[in-house]
C-alpha cells in the first residue's frame, strides 16, 4: 500500500508515538508543542493505561495547553505472565510493543495523512513492522538520552558479533574500558553501561539488541543535546556504520514547557526568600526508590552542607505506590534536623521552575538526561550521582562538558551496583565542594549561553528543525 502523503502543504501532519514513564514523556511532548508551535498538525498516540499518576497528569495538561492537537490511544495488554521482578517501565515497555496491532488501521484513519511519524525509541521494532505497509511514511525517532547512549544503541548488536564474545561470556566482566567500533566515540567505561545490559538474560538486551540493527530503517533520530554537551558526537556523528547508512540527528531544545507549569507543586514562595545562588536543589527524578538508610545520609549530607536546600524525597518506583509518610520514611529525629536548614517535600515539584530560580545554585540529581539537559538550559551546576541505566554514560557528559561533578567513587545512588555506603560526611562534602567551585558556576552558566544560541532564533539547532519542517511540506 502507498501512503500518499498529506495534501496541504502548509501544516505538516505528524503523528506522535509517546513510550511509557515521565522520562520517555516529558521530551516526546515537548517535541510535540515545539512542532504545534511551527504550525504543524499533531496527532499524539499514547498507550493506556500508563504506570504512573504523573503520566497520567501531564498528558492531560499537555492535551488542556493544545486543545488543537488530536489524541488516539490504544489499549495495551498487559504481560501475561508478568515477569517477576522486572521494572515496572521496562515491562510496559514490552507490554506496548506486543500492543501495537492497531498502528496500521489507526495511522491509515489519520486525516490529513500523515507528512511524518515520530516514535519513542523504546518501540522501534514494532514500529518499523507495524508501518511496512505505509511506503512513503518518513519515520524518526525520538532518543531521549544523551548521543554516547545513542552509539551504545546502534553499536550494541555487533558486540555479539564475532569479533567480540557474547556478553555471557565475559565479554562484560573481563574489560573495564570497553571498545565502540561506532566512529567518533571513544571506548565505554563498563560502570557506565547500563547493568540490564550487560546480563545476556535480560528482557532488556533482547529490545535492545533488536532495536539497535533497526536504527538505520529512519529517517532521523530527534535527540535533545548540542554540541557544547557532547562535542565529539554531535556535528560529527557517524554517517556510516557496520555498512549502513545511519539517520541524521536532529538536535532538538525540550527544554520545560508551559504546560507542565500545572503538573507539578510550586516552591516558589519558599524560593524567593533565600539568597540568590544559595539553594542546593536535590532530585532524583521519576523513577528511583532510594533505599530508607541512604535517604538519612542524605539528610546527614544536606543538614552538614551548610547550605539551604530543597529536598525531594523518593522511596518507591511507581508514584501510585508512594503512600508512606516523609516523616516515616526520613524519621522524626532527622525531620527535626533537615526542617530547620531547608525544605523538605514528597510530592511531583515543578522541576523546570526550581532550576530557573535565582536562588538555586546547584542540583544534586542522579543525571537523568532530562534532568541533565534542564539544568544546562538553565546555567545550573550538577552533582551526578548515577543509579543505573543510561545514567553513567550522561554523569561522563556532564564531567566532560564541565557542567558539573561527578561522585564516581560513590558506586551507583540505587540499583544492582548501589551496596557501597556513602557517609553523610561525605555527602556534605562532596556538595560543598560543588557550591563553592566558582569556575563550576561560570562553566555552567557558559554552556547555558551557548544553549541558547544554539536552539535560539538563526541559531543552528532552530534553524535545522525549521528545514525539517520545510522538507515535510516540500515532500507531501
Ligand atoms: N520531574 C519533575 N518533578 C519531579 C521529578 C521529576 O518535574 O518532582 C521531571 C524532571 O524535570 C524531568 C523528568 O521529570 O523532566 C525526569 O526525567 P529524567 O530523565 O531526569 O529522569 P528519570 O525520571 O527518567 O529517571
Ligand atoms: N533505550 C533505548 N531503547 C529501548 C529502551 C531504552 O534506546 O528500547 C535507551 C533510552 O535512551 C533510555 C535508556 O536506554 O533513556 C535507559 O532506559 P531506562 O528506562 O533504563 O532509563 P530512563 O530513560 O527511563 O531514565
Amino acid at each position: 500500500m502507498e501512503y500518499s502523503g498529506n495534501p496541504n502543504n502548509h501544516s505538516p501532519h505528524v503523528a506522535i508515538l509517546a513510550g511509557a514513564g515521565i522520562g520517555h514523556l516529558t521530551p516526546i511532548l515537548r517535541l510535540a508543542a515545539s512542532l504545534l508551535k511551527r504550525n504543524c498538525l499533531v496527532t499524539l498516540i499514547t498507550g493506556h493505561p500508563c504506570v504512573s499518576d504523573a503520566e497520567s497528569k501531564l498528558i492531560s495538561a499537555f492535551l488542556s495547553a493544545f486543545p488543537q492537537a488530536r489524541k488516539e490511544q490504544f489499549h495495551i495488554v498487559p504481560v501475561d505472565p508478568p515477569v517477576e521482578g522486572c521494572d515496572p517501565f521496562w515491562l510496559q515497555w514490552e507490554a506496548t510493543r506486543r500492543s501495537l496491532q492497531v498502528l496500521p488501521s489507526l495511522l491509515h484513519s489519520l486525516s490529513p495523512p500523515l507528512s511524518a511519524l515520530v516514535t519513542d525509541v523504546t518501540l522501534l521494532t514494532p514500529v518499523l513492522e507495524f508501518t511496512a505497509t505505509l511506503k512513503n511514511l518518513p519515520k524518526y525517532i525520538l532518543f531521549v538520552s544523551c548521543a554516547r547512549m545513542f552509539s551504545l544503541l546502534a553499536s550494541y548488536h555487533t558486540f555479539f558479533s564475532t569479533t567480540h564474545h557474547l556478553p555471557d561470556d565475559d565479554y562484560f566482566s573481563k574489560a573495564e574500558l570497553l571498545e565502540t567500533p561506532f566512529p567518533g566515540v571513544g571506548p565505554f567505561l563498563k560502570s557506565s553501561i547500563p547493568a540490564a545490559l550487560q546480563e545476556a538474560t535480560n528482557l532488556f538486551v533482547s529490545i535492545f539488541k533488536e532495536d539497535g540493527k533497526r536504527v538505520s530503517s529512519f529517517d532521523g533520530v530527534f535527540i535533545n543535546t548540542f554540541d557544547r554537551l557532547e562535542p565529539e558526537l554531535v556535528g560529527n556523528g557517524a554517517k556510516l556504520f557496520d555498512g549502513r547508512v545511519m539517520p541524521p540527528l536532529i538536535t532538538v531544545r525540550l527544554s520545560p514547557c508551559d504546560f507542565e507549569r500545572g503538573a507539578g507543586a510550586s516552591k516558589l514562595g519558599w524560593l524567593d526568600d533565600q539568597a540568590p545562588g544559595s539553594v542546593v536543589y536535590v532530585s532524583f527524578g521519576s523513577r528511583i526508590a532510594i533505599k530508607k538508610e541512604r535517604i538519612r545520609e542524605i539528610g546527614e549530607g544536606l543538614v552538614r552542607c551548610g547550605y539551604p536546600f530543597l529536598w525531594v524525597v523518593k522511596d518507591k518506583i511507581v508514584d501510585k505506590e508512594d503512600t508512606a509518610l516523609l516523616e516515616d520514611v526520613i524519621g522524626d529525629e532527622l525531620m527535626e534536623k533537615v526542617k530547620s536548614k531547608g525544605l523538605v517535600v514528597k510530592e511531583w515539584v515543578d522541576q523546570g521552575e526550581i532550576l530557573g530560580h535565582k536562588a538555586v545554585g546547584g542540583f544534586v540529581n542522579h543525571s537523568g538526561w532530562n534532568s541533565v539537559t534542564e539544568a544546562a538550559w538553565c546555567g545550573m551546576r550538577v552533582l551526578a550521582w548515577p543509579a543505573d541505566a543510561d545514567q553513567g554514560l550522561n554523569a561522563e557528559a556532564v564531567e566532560k562538558s564541565g557542567l558539573g561533578i561527578w561522585a564516581k567513587d560513590w558506586g551507583c545512588l540505587a540499583g544492582p551496583n548501589s551496596d557501597k555506603m556513602v557517609t553523610g560526611e561525605e555527602i556534605g562534602t562532596k556538595i560543598q565542594e560543588m557550591m563553592g567551585n566558582d569556575l563550576l558556576r561560570l562553566q555552567a552558566q557558559q554552556i547555558r549561553d551557548e544553549a541558547r544560541n544554539a536552539f535560539g532564533d538563526g541559531g543552528t539547532c532552530e534553524n535545522a528543525l525549521k528545514e525539517l519542517i520545510e522538507k515535510w511540506k516540500i515532500n507531501q
